[in-house]
């Protein structure tokens, strides 16, 4: 029997091809078509201006640097996320602020009001807020653009985890206006890949192209090598970018398919009291991207973290849900308000094998082999 993987790559029809048409014409660097055509895949999937990375992390990076973030700002951030939302504020030489979620995992609007007031009434403006749409479910955008509005702090997107994921029926990523930004990630565990990747989305076409800009080292017009700004190494290859570009003509697949995963997990463990799937909220449609079973352990007669290790000696991986950052060492002096829900949901949560890939009968072995370690 083989390893059964939390979230695998799935390859479409198209992504060869593509590749290949980058080696016979030797657009094998970080320009060529494939970069042009992704960057346009990409606006026609979130309506916004898209520069293609290197990363996820580095297109947070560059989305804080666009808003001024700098030495001694702060940014509110979910606590409840994976570090990758956090770390760029610290490379920024800010400090990240931490929010508790909801019961949709994420960003809570009412504690993030409670922070912006707190925030304003000590005379500080926080420089941005990151939103995160985690396992693939949106936060409630709506009252979180507001917030953003009344208190005149700009939102970034981190919809790393989110391609596909609607909010109100529409992409998320480039939802909060003209002075939003928005992060997605081609990471290889994510719902598509391109093996490694990211990208910056925005409908302000200036910052997309000074995030272009950066990502080449900031090079200047001319001849030589001239540089009046700081830059980085974080353009995509014309390579991945082929990957890239049969990867989001198969999203929609992906999200059905991993959609199916969730809700054949939820059925199959009906019957058992303790055992229950996250939950769609109703402003959005959820991807799935992975699915997380909350446990309760004391109903179960198992510890979530026993259950992993079940499953490991069946060769199948299961993950707890992210740690929260406040609970992390390098995060222990960041600022939090709240935190009781993304402690709860971390100790209770267990994101299951949720490759789109994953054949009905590899899910039935994962669904029997949970259900033998709760009958032990
Ligand atoms: C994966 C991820 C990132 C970072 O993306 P990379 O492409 O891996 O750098 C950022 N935020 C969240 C929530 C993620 O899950």
């Amino acid at each position: 029997m083989s390893r059964i993987y939390l979230s695998a790559p799935h390859m479409g029809q198209f992504e060869e091809g593509f590749v290949a048409e980058a080696f016979r014409t030797n657009w094998l660097s970080s320009v060529g078509p494939n970069l042009d055509a992704f960057e346009a895949d990409i606006k026609a999937l979130s309506g916004a201006h898209a520069v293609a990375l290197s990363s996820g992390t580095a297109a947070i990076h560059l989305a804080l640097r666009l808003l001024g973030v700098g030495a001694g700002d702060e940014v509110l951030c979910p606590s409840l996320t994976f570090a990758a939302s956090a770390n760029p504020i610290v490379y920024q030489g800010a400090s990240p602020v931490f929010l508790d979620s909801d019961a949709s995992y994420n960003i809570d609007p009412n504690v993030l009001e409670t922070a912006l007031t707190k925030k304003a009434a000590q005379g500080k403006r926080p420089k941005a807020i990151m939103v995160v749409h985690l396992f693939g479910q949106s936060a409630d955008l709506d009252p979180i653009f507001e917030l953003g509005a009344r208190f005149d702090v700009p939102v970034i997107e981190d919809a790393a985890e989110a391609l596909g994921t609607l909010y109100k029926g529409k992409q998320v990523g480039a939802l909060g206006g003209p002075t939003a930004l928005g992060v997605y990630s081609f990471n290889g565990n994510k719902i598509i890949t391109t093996s490694g990747g990211g990208a910056l989305i925005s409908r302000n076409q200036a910052w997309v192209d000074k995030a272009r800009f950066w990502s080449t080292q900031s090079r200047d017009p001319g001849l030589s090598y001239e540089h009046s700004e700081l830059g980085y190494n974080y353009r995509m290859s014309n390579v991945l970018a082929g990957i890239g570009r049969g990867q989001l003509a198969v999203l929609e697949d992906r999200v059905q398919a991993r959609r199916a995963i969730a809700f054949r997990y939820r059925d199959a463990f009906a019957d058992l009291e303790g055992m229950q799937l996250m939950p769609e909220m109703p402003w959005g449609r959820h991807t799935y991207w992975l699915s997380v079973i909350e446990l309760d352990e004391t109903k179960l007669g198992i510890a979530r973290d026993e259950l992993v290790r079940a499953l490991a000696k069946l060769d199948i991986e299961a993950r707890p849900v992210w740690k929260p950052m406040h609970l992390q060492k390098f995060f222990s002096s960041a600022e939090c308000y709240g935190g009781d829900v993304a402690e709860r949901l971390y100790s209770r949560g267990i994101c299951l094998p949720s490759s789109s890939s994953l054949s009905e009968s590899d899910q039935g072995r994962v669904i029997e082999a949970l259900r033998a370690a709760v009958r032990n």
